[in-house]
């Protein structure tokens, strides 16, 4: 990779997303990163970046939209130049069990969590193949992994992520690009602090370590991955969990 980075980071402006943004600009990474609509959010976000002296370009961009990410692409590339690396953090819930869960529901989950990482993805790996480096990190979840009740929208989103992240780091190894998932249990964000209590609780007794993580937890691999550090490891789901057992 080249001395001056940069690195787009979907989700930025809020949780796990953020606290990437944050990690990789420690790093050195410039930071380009959309979210949704939350854009006081997404300001905080930029100022702490700003404070890390990297350079920062962010936009509001649904992941979910093809074309507005091809154009969030190209503006972030004009502005911090290639990107060299990209982290898929943008996500969202809408539980139900299935016999209740409205069409709606099941379609912007997969909509917003595996077509928005598949739209990222696609629109960065042919320049990542043709500079022959890159690194991808796509966010997925424990969900994905071992299936959640009443999460069976998510649950599938985040299992597609896992395969389409281990088939396409086949496809990209021979060009020198790598592909990983980072499978977070619960983590201490906006998605998880709307849980009752009650379901706090018992969530935390399934897990070994016995309380929720942070979402720095989830940066630090995420920062690892993108790494040289990591340069041998592709098509891998790491879990982030606390030893979760479900
Ligand atoms: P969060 O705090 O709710 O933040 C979600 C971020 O995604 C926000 O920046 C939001 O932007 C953005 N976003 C949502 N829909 C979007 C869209 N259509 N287009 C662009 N941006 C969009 O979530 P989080 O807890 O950090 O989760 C981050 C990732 O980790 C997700 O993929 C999630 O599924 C995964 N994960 C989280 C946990 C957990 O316990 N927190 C566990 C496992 C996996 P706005 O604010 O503008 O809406």
């Amino acid at each position: 990779m080249s001395a001056k980075r940069s690195a787009i980071v979907t989700g930025g402006s809020r949780g796990i997303g953020r606290a990437t943004a944050l990690a990789l600009a420690d790093d050195g990474f410039d930071i380009a990163f959309c979210y949704r609509g939350g854009v006081a959010a997404a300001a905080e976000t930029e100022a702490a970046l700003r404070e890390r002296g990297v350079a920062v370009y962010q936009a509001p961009c649904d992941v979910a939209d093809a074309e507005a990410v091809e154009a969030f692409v190209k503006a972030a590339e004009e502005e911090l130049g290639e990107v060299d690396a990209l982290v898929n953090s943008a996500g969202i819930v809408r539980d139900n069990p299935m016999v209740l869960m409205p069409h709606a529901d099941w379609n912007a989950v997969i909509d917003t969590n595996l077509t928005g990482t598949f739209n990222f993805c696609r629109t960065v790996a042919f320049g990542f193949m043709k500079r022959r480096s890159g690194a991808i990190v796509n966010l997925s979840s424990v969900a994905g992994v071992y299936g959640t009740a009443s999460q069976t929208n998510y649950s599938a989103a985040k299992a597609g992520i896992n395969g389409m992240s281990r088939a396409l780091a086949k496809e990209l190894a021979p060009y020198g690009v790598r592909v990983n998932v980072v499978a977070p249990g619960f983590i201490e964000t906006d998605m998880t602090a709307e849980l009752p209590d009650k379901v706090r609780d018992k969530a935390k007794k399934t897990i070994p370590m016995r309380r929720f993580g942070e979402a720095s937890d989830v940066a630090d691999l995420v920062s690892f991955l993108v790494s040289e550090k990591a340069g041998y490891i592709t098509g891998q789901v790491l879990q982030v969990d606390g030893g979760i057992v479900i």
